[in-house]
């Protein structure tokens, strides 16, 4: 038995968090990682997978709450073993938690857009708030050119709709 179900790894948003998080020979390392717990050179040596790669998809994992381990102390030489096991059944909430972090970080973003006015330069792109462009009296600070109210209803009303899908996305689980 391996520690992820195959119904996880079919899954494309488990698939590409996973994958984000720890890159293909991770995902290889995941895949073929035993359910029971092993020391970081016994999941090397089950899996195939170069020590340093396995230990660092490891702590990439426990990182995120998808893997821990036990420290046991070899009595006679003192010795430390770390015995790992994954915890792929943590991903729902893993998700979950990440999927508000970034909803709270988008809300903060639309309250920013929401309560300031823009000001953009037409030449050059620079974009900033009332305040600045009236500080730099409405003329930009990199080319000289006058700076013009920019509308950003669009992208604050595309930021909201974005919102509200991950947040319906949320109440729904
Ligand atoms: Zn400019």
């Amino acid at each position: 038995m391996t520690a992820i179900k195959e119904e996880d790894l079919n899954n494309p948003a488990i698939y590409q968090y996973l994958y984000k998080l720890v890159g293909e020979e991770g995902m290889e390392l995941i895949r073929k990682c035993p359910e029971e717990e092993h020391s970081d050179e016994e999941i090397a040596e089950i899996t195939g997978i170069n020590l340093n790669s396995v230990r660092h998809t490891l702590y990439s994992l426990y990182e995120h709450r998808l893997a821990e381990y036990r420290r046991i102390k070899n009595n006679e030489t003192g010795w430390l073993t770390y015995l790992w096991v994954l915890k792929m059944e943590n991903i729902p909430s893993v998700l979950k938690d990440e999927m508000e972090a970034a909803v709270e970080k988008l809300s903060a973003r639309l309250r920013y857009d929401e309560n300031n006015d823009f000001y953009q330069c037409g030449n050059c792109g620079l974009m900033m708030t009332f305040n600045d462009a009236m500080t730099m009296n409405f003329s930009c600070p990199q080319c000289g050119e006058m700076l013009v109210h920019f509308d950003d209803e669009l992208l604050v009303s595309a930021l909201r709709n974005r919102i509200e899908k991950m947040k319906s996305a949320l109440a729904e689980e």
